[in-house]
């Protein structure tokens, strides 16, 4: 895609100024093979100044016919994804007539074939500026229209909208007319579909899967149906506004990039979330997180919209903060908060640490490819933790009040930033843009460190935030554990005139552990005085809160980062404390980080088998102690894959083969399809599997799953053909972006470092073109699962500081190594400090 195709902000807003959209009919057929659909747009819409000249956006396959107000287009005026138009009149008729293509990467109109029965499936991902690739549009979130869509498909398919339909004769269907809504939300779903269907409060709801997935489905369907429920019963509790729409579908499609996209009326979910395997219940959590996320976002961005990319925030920030404390308020999942602070927080705390890093709500986004840039770990994790302390500061009720103020102000419109916040400081009378100055419009984490009875507030930019949290005081009990003595509200006001330190009252006698944020309320990093992190060492696993202790952990893990903790010092954290932790979320967390960056890039290589087994021994103990218990929360599924993963000698190997045999871990679980692959594919890493076991595993279980298992294992060979081969399919085949992301998952193994350090080099000579040939979807996980992570020596910094002087890198490739290397870094002088 050349970058005269994206749109700026100073082109959007002066079609603003001149346009006037009314009314989209959208006609889609269906029919027409494989490779393309066409597409037949007419747009009707007033012009403030006629004889002006504007353009629309079209990116087809080939653009038949193009009619303005009866007046026939010269259709090769066509150039990268514009079409112009001139002599504009003040009531206009626009059609379009094309065909469009397919796409394998989940841009534009997706075609997936199941492998389980050659079933075809497509949907559409119009986000962010891909609308074009499915119909004709002035693709900017403030020219709002009102969609009416038709569509010609396969007598046997169903096909879902953001609104009511129904199939009017065999293979036709007709939707209703839709409220005003962006050009980025028009969806549309289609193949031979399996549908639960239901209602509540008024609203008819739908979820829909794959045929092969269908047991799946129904056997999750009354769960996805109740977190639903809550969900708009909860929010028709706090909004002033009804749910918008006509209806709410679920559509869980292959191949999708994100989490969901919150179409209204027609959301999509990645298909993983119908769970085809056992799953921990932080899975389940996740996923019902997702439900509400992108059901918030009904109101927060599709209802009001953000005028330009550059409030994204006001969607993502929101939906993320609101799909957590929903979670937590109104589902089982009461902990929402605790897999925040393990899962969520770290992403966006590392993000905030690169040299990437923005502020939450940016000045300005000057176009639509830095604006995908801005779908990171600030946008959600920190702009939820954010606005989690706007709403500690102003009250919950009081925030409900300018929220709703807002919607009311901006129904089925467009928002900035300070229509929010005028509406928030409306309706708290507090000076919310002062805060948001300091919160928003600056990026980087503050530090709190207690200090000789102070607490020292620091900041990479110099700038203070102002913190509401709490400071928890641990004293040791008759027993030895440990317990709560004492747990005081902070207020911290941020820029201070002096030194920025602040007085904590001291704490009561026989206190042994003082822990600032310990509640995990606010958005900071926090060091510990030396005698509390010296009982954190000793006694981590005996903090009583869950919370607390994912502080803690926390904690650790950015010293690791920071260089300040060396990764021996982590594991033996791990060591010490994990096999009696009884919460999965950090579990996972911790495990993961201990595997991921400690073990894998963060310790010198000859130090990474005693980590192994070190975590191994973890996980086996794990393993033990959750012997002859059903496994409701995923615990012991969470050793089982430690110990799969930790796999690293002869006797591992042969015991993963007995597994394998048997279909069954001693003790259970039964081996399912995921934990299949994953044996599978760590025995490929080890040489102890090959091509018949991945055969014969792939013709047991034809299915996507099996496809990106087989393509994962085949990478992960210890065999320079088989590394060749899936070099060549990442770098120069046409794979879809899930088939790349498992083959790529398979190639980078530290166990293999001589026989891939050739491809280290490559990597960095042939990124570029790759990226660029494939667009910004392959270009992410060319940057993320298929970058040499692995490889923390000098020469990877060096080869990677130089792949970025190349001035042709596109944006997207250009941040994929940014970050990578920050990453880098921090492994290398990790090992440093290790000493070899
Ligand atoms: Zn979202």
């Amino acid at each position: 895609m050349s970058d005269t195709s994206i749109l700026t902000r100073t082109e959007a807003a002066e079609r603003h100024r001149l346009l006037d959209v009314r009314t989209v009919h959208l006609d889609l057929d269906l029919t027409r093979g494989r490779e393309v659909f066409g597409s037949t747009t007419v747009i009707r819409f007033g012009c403030t100044t006629p004889g002006a000249a504007t353009s629309v956006d079209v990116k087809p396959a080939a653009l038949h016919r193009v009619v303005l107000n009866g007046r026939e287009l010269d259709v090769t005026t066509l150039r990268n994804g514009r079409l112009p138009l001139t002599d504009l009149a003040a009531d206009n008729e626009l059609t379009v007539e094309a065909d469009m293509a397919y796409s394998h990467t989940g841009e534009g109109m997706h075609r997936f074939t199941d492998p389980a029965d050659g079933e075809d499936y497509v949907y559409t991902q119009s986000f962010l500026d891909d609308g074009p690739r499915v119909f004709a549009s002035f693709d900017q979130p403030d020219l709002k229209a009102r969609y009416t869509v038709s569509v010609t498909a396969p007598q046997q398919w169903t096909v879902v909208g953001n609104s009511l339909g129904r199939q009017t004769s065999p293979g036709r269907w007709e939707f209703d007319t839709t409220p005003a809504i962006s050009s980025y939300l028009l969806a549309v779903v289609a193949g031979p579909l399996h549908s639960v269907r239901a209602e509540h409060d008024g609203i008819p709801l739908g979820l829909h899967c794959r045929r092969s997935l269908a047991a799946h489905l129904d056997a999750d369907a009354a769960e996805l149906l109740e977190i639903t429920r809550q969900g708009f019963d909860h929010y028709h509790r706090v909004f002033r506004h009804r749910y918008p729409f006509d209806s709410y579908d679920q559509c869980f499609v292959p191949e999708f990039n994100a989490g969901a996209m919150e179409n209204p009326g027609c959301v999509t979910l990645r298909d993983e979330y119908v769970f085809r395997s056992a799953v921990t219940d932080t899975r389940r959590e996740e996923r019902a997180m997702v439900v509400i996320h992108e059901m918030a976002h009904m109101w927060f961005g599709d209802l009001v919209t953000m005028k330009w990319w550059d409030d994204l925030w006001l969607n993502e920030s929101f939906a993320e903060y609101m799909a957590y404390s929903v979670t937590a308020a109104s589902t089982r999942f009461t902990g929402a908060w605790t897999g925040f602070a393990a899962d969520r927080k770290p992403w966006g705390y590392d993000a905030d640490q690169r040299p990437s890093t923005h502020p939450v709500a940016p000045g300005t986004v000057e176009d639509t490819a830095q604006a995908l840039q801005n779908f990171d770990g600030i946008s959600y994790a920190k702009g939820a933790a954010v606005l989690r302390q706007l709403v500690a500061w102003l009250g919950e009720e009081t925030f409900l009040t300018g929220v709703n103020d807002y919607f009311d102000a901006h129904a089925f419109g467009n928002a900035t930033l300070d229509d929010l916040l005028r509406a928030l400081a409306a309706a708290s009378g507090r000076d919310v843009h002062a805060w948001a100055d300091r919160w928003l419009r600056t990026s980087g984490v503050d530090t709190l460190r207690v200090a000789d009875g102070r607490i020292e507030h620091t900041s990479a930019d110099g700038a203070l935030r102002p913190h509401q949290l709490t400071a928890g005081h641990y004293r040791r009990t008759a027993d030895g554990a440990l317990e709560l003595a004492d747990r005081v509200p902070l207020d911290l006001p941020g820029d201070l005139p002096g030194d920025g330190a602040v007085p904590l009252d001291p704490p009561a006698d026989g206190t042994e552990l003082t822990l600032l944020n310990d509640t995990d309320l606010s958005y900071v990093k926090i060091r510990l005085d030396p005698a509390s992190w010296r009982t954190a060492r000793s006694s981590l696993g005996a903090v009583p809160e869950e919370l607390a202790r994912a502080v803690l952990w926390g904690a650790a893990r950015d010293q690791v980062r920071d260089g300040e903790l060396a990764p021996g010092e982590y594991l033996r954290l791990v060591a010490d404390h994990l096999p009696g932790e009884t919460s999965v979320h950090l579990m996972d967390a911790v495990l993961s980080f201990a595997r991921d960056f400690v073990a894998d890039c963060a310790l010198p290589p000859a130090e990474r088998p005693a980590a192994l087994a070190e975590l191994a021994r973890v996980c086996r103990t794990l393993l033990r102690r959750t012997e002859n218990e059903p496994d409701r929360t995923g615990l012991r599924l969470v050793a089982v894959r430690g110990v799969i993963a930790t796999a690293a000698d002869e006797a591992d190997a042969a015991e993963l083969r007995d597994w394998l045999a048997a279909g069954t871990v001693p003790g259970g679980p039964e081996l399912d399809p995921d934990l299949r692959w994953q044996l599978l594919a760590r025995l490929c890493v080890l040489g102890a599997a090959g091509e018949p076991e991945i055969a014969a595993e792939l013709a047991a279980d034809p299915s996507d799953t099996s496809e990106q298992g087989a393509a994962r294992c085949r990478a992960a060979l210890p065999d320079p053909a088989a590394k060749e081969a899936a070099w060549q399919a990442l770098f120069h085949g046409e794979l879809s972006n899930y088939l790349a992301a498992a083959t790529a998952k398979g190639l980078w193994q530290p166990e293999q470092a001589e026989l891939l350090d050739e491809l280290t080099v490559r990597y960095f000579e042939e990124l570029a073109p790759a990226a660029a040939r494939r667009g910004p979807a392959l270009a992410r996980v060319l940057t993320t699962a298929a970058f040499p992570a692995f490889a923390a020596t000098e020469r990877t910094v060096r080869a990677a500081e130089a792949c970025l002087t190349d001035p042709d890198l596109t944006v997207a490739t250009r941040r994929g190594l940014v970050d990578q290397l920050d990453t880098l870094r921090r492994a290398a002088r990790a090992r440093a400090l290790t000493g070899q």
